[in-house]
């Protein structure tokens, strides 16, 4: 039997894991560090390791587990710009995802990030929480009549343009692969990013991030938006140059942000810095706006979706164990 070593594991991973794991007969070593190319020295006698987004694997991370033996990479998530797939390639590491959990997870919290940031939700909050009952700086917008702009019409992409349709919003959507026949059973127009820039009042981003895709939201974007536009990003977060974004904050050349992702997130989030001196000053600088609000990477986090990557991620560490192919759509493809 193979043994597996999950990197980056929370208390929630290792509650949905290892029952599935221990009803699997698969074998877990949980680590609670990252792996990356200071820890990548922790794997030895391994058949493969488990990671999750902010981990790091460069092509000295994937030569360090070829020499050590490894010979499976499984992500608990969809997306894959950490891992050097051609590298892992070069090495016949064979790398796995899970390419669908919930796309109503990430979907639903793009909505609940723009619920907050228009209607103001953590501001008042906190307000209410000092007693301070005033209205004023709430004032939001109704969402009826907007227009909103999804870029990206994967999975995820969808159901948030489907949700926010139910809002009764005009759906503008852009997507190099476009779904036609989706868009015109839903009454929704396929657009160019930049005619979705202009014409949008939320924008929501649901691409991956690749090398096209990397600051897709950059200065030049942002002064194509509206003024009012509030911007959501749940993807990944080098979609939107950050320091061009603080920039336009500080003008007041967008209305409000809500990110779920940043672009330098790894070693800050998921984590509590509580007590540290932050040292990210486009960070810190984000965290002083009214009109913007962060999440810490979250949006994947209901029982659903941490069920859905529990019961694939242990599916395919069976499946290596018994000589099996994976399942169907889970491999990473170069
Ligand atoms: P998907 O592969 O189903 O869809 C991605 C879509 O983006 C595809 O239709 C693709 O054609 C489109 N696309 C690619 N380049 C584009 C471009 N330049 N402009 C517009 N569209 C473009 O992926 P998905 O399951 O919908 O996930 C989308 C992203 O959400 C993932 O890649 C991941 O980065 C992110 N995500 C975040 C969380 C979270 O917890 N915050 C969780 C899951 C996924």
């Amino acid at each position: 039997m193979g043994r597996y070593l999950v990197f980056d594991a929370k208390r929630y991973d290792r509650r949905s894991l290892e029952p599935e794991a221990e009803s699997a007969g698969v074998n877990l070593k949980f680590y609670d560090f990252r792996l990356e190319p200071e820890t990548v020295e922790a794997v030895h006698n391994a058949s493969g390791v488990c990671v999750f987004v902010n981990d790091k694997l460069p092509a000295e991370v994937i030569d360090g587990l070829a020499e050590a033996g490894v010979e499976k990479i499984l992500l608990r998530c969809a997306g894959f710009n950490n891992v050097d797939l051609v590298r892992a390639a070069e090495r016949g590491i064979q790398v796995v995802r899970v390419p669908a959990y919930s796309p109503y997870a990430v979907a639903e919290h793009a909505v609940a990030l723009l619920m907050a940031v228009n209607r103001k939700v953590a501001r008042a909050h906190q307000r209410v929480h000092e007693l301070n009952f005033s209205l004023e700086g709430l004032v939001g917008f109704d969402l009826r009549g907007k227009t909103v702009g999804i870029v990206g019409t994967g999975r995820i992409g969808k159901v948030t343009a489907e949700i926010l349709s139910g809002f009764g919003t005009e759906v503008l959507v852009s997507d190099p692969y476009p779904d036609t026949a989706w868009a015109e059973a839903q009454g929704f127009e396929y657009v160019a990013f930049d005619d979705l820039c202009e014409r949008s009042d939320v924008i929501s981003l649901h691409t991956p991030l690749t090398p096209e895709t990397t600051h897709l939201v950059d200065a030049a974007a942002i002064k194509r938006m509206k003024r009012s536009v509030v911007l959501i990003n749940v993807s990944r977060g080098g979609l939107v140059d950050a320091k061009a974004l603080v920039k336009a904050l500080k003008k007041g050349r967008i209305g409000g942000v809500a990110l779920d992702v940043y672009e330098e997130e790894e070693g800050v989030f998921f984590e509590d810095h509580s007590n540290h001196i932050l040292q990210d000053d486009t960070l810190a600088r984000l965290l002083t706006f009214p009109n913007v609000v962060i999440t810490s990477h979250q949006a994947f986090l209901t029982n659903e979706a941490l069920a859905e990557i529990a019961r694939v991620t242990i599916e395919n560490m069976r499946r290596f164990d018994a000589d099996e192919e994976p399942l169907p759509g889970t491999i990473v493809e170069l």
